[in-house]
């Protein structure tokens, strides 16, 4: 399950960026989510990292670890903003700024973009951002992927109000 998800914002934006990676405290709760599988395929690059629910053949989050005044995801490397799991990166990283949230009332999944992302201030982002959450909607609601975020819904997160253009997603029924 290698996501084949366009690029919204430029790697060279993101490589000078402060935002991504990094974290206010260890047990964040946004820390990346990685299926089983995507787990799999990072632990095959061997990186340095780890993560916090180790067992094999379940659903984890990526261990945080201190980075400057705060905490930083275990894969990342604060020397050159790289990920040291980059062609594995799991699809909670690759969507990012499009984010998977319940609804403030809890009966529904959006889907809508960070506004933590300075990026999307870019009016050459801020074009194309309609478009890239059409095609990340159209991605999720392919019947594996909502398969599997009904199977592992620790990819949701709790509502967040920064989030905006937010469009309902359909997973579909179990
Ligand atoms: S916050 Fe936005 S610009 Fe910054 S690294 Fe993340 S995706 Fe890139
Ligand atoms: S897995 Fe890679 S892209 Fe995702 S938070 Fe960690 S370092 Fe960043």
């Amino acid at each position: 399950m290698k996501p084949q998800l366009p690029q919204l914002i430029p790697s060279e934006i993101c490589l000078e960026c402060p935002v991504c990676c990094r974290f206010p405290d260890k047990q964040a709760a946004l820390s990346p989510f990685f299926f089983p599988e995507e787990k799999a395929q990072a632990e095959n690059l061997q990186p340095k990292g780890s993560f916090r629910e180790a067992s094999r053949g379940l659903a984890s989050k990526a261990e945080l670890v201190a980075c400057g005044h705060g905490f930083a995801c275990s894969f990342f490397n604060p020397e050159d903003h790289t990920c040291q799991v980059y062609e594995a990166r799991p699809l909670d990283c690759s969507m990012y700024p499009a984010v998977v949230m319940h609804s403030r009332e809890h009966d529904k999944v959006l889907l809508g973009a960070d506004t933590k992302c300075p990026a999307l201030g870019r009016p050459s982002v801020a074009v194309r951002l309609g478009n890239y959450l059409d095609s990340i909607q159209r991605y999720l609601g392919s019947t594996t992927l909502s398969s599997l975020i009904r199977k592992y819904p620790q990819l949701i997160s709790e509502f967040q109000e920064e989030v905006v253009e937010v469009r309902e997603l359909s997973l579909g029924k179990a």
